[in-house]
């Protein structure tokens, strides 16, 4: 009998398990791979070092803090946060502008653009109206919240191709509501979204976070990941667990006893096995889940299928410097649809983080595919190699030089989409966990996708857990 059986080692299930046992609980982490990380994929031969999942994060505290207290503070490496991010915009590269003077220059927007965007900001917004929005439910898509703030342009140019590099998404299918909830919620606050920030800033109680010495200083902007690659945070989470970690071990099943613990029954390479838990929690992704929780929560299960999870192939391709035809400074490009080029976008990993090449060498690792290209998955991997070799040589490369391919990762089911109807299938979830005491979800499917939204997360979950273990002694 264990405190906590945590199902996933990813990012979500390590950290849990991490906060729990700081709190002195005994726990188990389950993992259906012969490795741990998930999503985190970060590979190394010859010199060459790349992601083939996530490939940075965002510093926030929680995820900081966790890496500090994980050993690894002075592996932390910082991306230059003033490196522009481009967005390739009828045939050229222009780079994002990243403050008001920026957007005033910007040959991104048009000056009917900028002026739309200006007065939409500043609270000349109509009311969200029409009979799609009520076929809807009432809920804006992104592309229509952002066409109603901030004009065509700023959607078009700016917003979707933002999205297509977080959630490999469609603007036209994502809820505004569910995938910008920050933002939305400005617009509740104030007549716009500027009167909204400031609105929001006054409102919040003025507290003083002690600094932390341990933990290092970061600047907005910034991006972050670790000398070895992001696999070193889940591989120095997993080391300190003191053999809690059971690699090869796919859940099968899951069912509550009379005694209000849980028997959870695995396969493993030494045959079936049986851990009884009092509580447990699983992070893994939502068709997975929903299969798990089929017998046991079927309205549940059904909310967990209805999330879309589109394909998205990570294609990490090695140039020689004599082949990109320009000198990479920027964190990489992102491209709208509609311009020709089927590529998502491209990150120019060896400009981000030093050292990751041997010398004389580039990798870009580029994204194809997502909510608007499902088709993606169709193709074999020659092919789309091709497709982005040839997107590529239309927008960095100065010869038709044929890459080193380091890595083409297709995967199957990429980001959860929290498309309309996103929050009423959380409501639906949690409704159905109440009938379950003592079993949890810790995914990215709930309430961000990004790596320090799934650190943030599982602390808030370990608490929770923590709070029921000692109510239910
Ligand atoms: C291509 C791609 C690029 C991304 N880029 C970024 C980025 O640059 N920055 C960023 O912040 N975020 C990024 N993300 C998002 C981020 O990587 C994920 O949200 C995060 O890694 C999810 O972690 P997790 O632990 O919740 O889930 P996962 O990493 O999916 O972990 C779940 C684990 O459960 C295991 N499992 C499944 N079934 C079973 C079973 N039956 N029994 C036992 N174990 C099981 C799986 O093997 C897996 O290890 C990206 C995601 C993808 C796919």
């Amino acid at each position: 009998m264990i405190d906590t059986l945590i199902v996933g080692a990813g990012i979500s299930g390590l950290s849990l398990a991490h906060a729990l046992q700081k709190d002195a609980r005994q726990v188990l982490v389950t993992e259906r791979q012969g490795r741990v990380g998930g999503n985190i994929t970060t590979n190394r031969v010859a010199g060459f070092l790349w992601e083939e999942g996530p490939t940075s994060f965002s510093p926030s505290p929680a995820l900081l803090r966790l890496a500090v207290e994980v050993g690894l503070k002075d592996e932390l490496v910082l991306a230059d946060r003033r490196l522009p991010r481009y967005v390739y915009w009828k045939g050229q590269l222009l780079p994002v502008p990243m403050n008001p003077p920026a957007a005033v220059t910007s040959q991104l927007l048009s000056w009917r653009g900028k002026l739309r965007a200006l007065t939409g900001a500043l609270g000349f917004v109509s009311p969200p109206s029409g009979s799609e929005l009520a076929q809807q439910g009432g809920k804006e898509t992104v592309a229509q919240f952002f066409r109603r703030h901030l004009g065509t342009e700023v959607a078009e140019r700016l917003v979707a191709p933002f999205v297509s590099g977080v959630y490999a998404g469609d603007v036209h299918q994502l809820s505004a509501d569910a995938a910008f909830r920050r933002i939305t919620q400005l617009a509740d606050v104030g007549g716009g979204l500027v009167a909204g920030a400031i609105l929001q800033r006054r409102q919040k109680p003025k507290t003083v976070e002690a600094q932390d010495a341990n933990i290092p200083q970061t600047k907005p902007g910034e991006l972050g990941s670790f000398r070895e690659g992001l696999g070193a945070l889940p591989e120095a989470i997993a080391s300190r667990l003191d053999g809690a970690v059971k690699l090869n071990w796919t859940l099968t099943q899951l069912r509550p006893t009379e005694q209000q613990t849980y028997i959870a029954e695995f396969s493993t390479p030494e045959g079936d096995r049986q851990i009884e838990a009092r509580s447990v929690v699983l992070t893994t992704p939502g068709d997975v889940t929903a299969k798990l929780l089929q017998p046991l929560l079927p309205t549940v299960s059904q909310a967990l299928q209805a999330i879309p999870y589109p394909p998205v192939a990570c294609v990490v391709l090695a140039y020689p410097d004599s082949a990109v035809g320009r000198p990479l400074q920027g964190f990489g490009n992102l491209i709208p649809r509609h311009q020709g080029i089927r590529t998502l976008g491209t990150i120019w990993s060896s400009t981000l983080f030093e050292g990751r090449t041997p010398p004389g060498w580039q990798i870009l690792t580029n994204f194809i595919g997502g909510a608007t290209d499902p088709k993606i998955a169709e193709l074999d991997q020659e092919q789309i190699v091709q497709e982005v070799h040839n997107d590529l040589r239309q927008i960095l490369l100065a010869q038709d030089v044929q890459p080193k391919v380091l890595a083409v990762h297709l995967w199957k089911r990429a980001i959860p989409q929290y498309t309309l109807g996103h929050q009423e299938r959380l409501e639906a979830i949690n409704r159905g966990l109440e009938q379950m005491p003592g079993l949890y979800l810790c995914s990215n499917f709930i309430d961000g996708v990004s790596l320090g939204d799934c650190v943030t997360r599982a602390q808030k979950r370990a608490a929770e857990v923590s709070k029921y273990l000692q109510a239910s002694v």
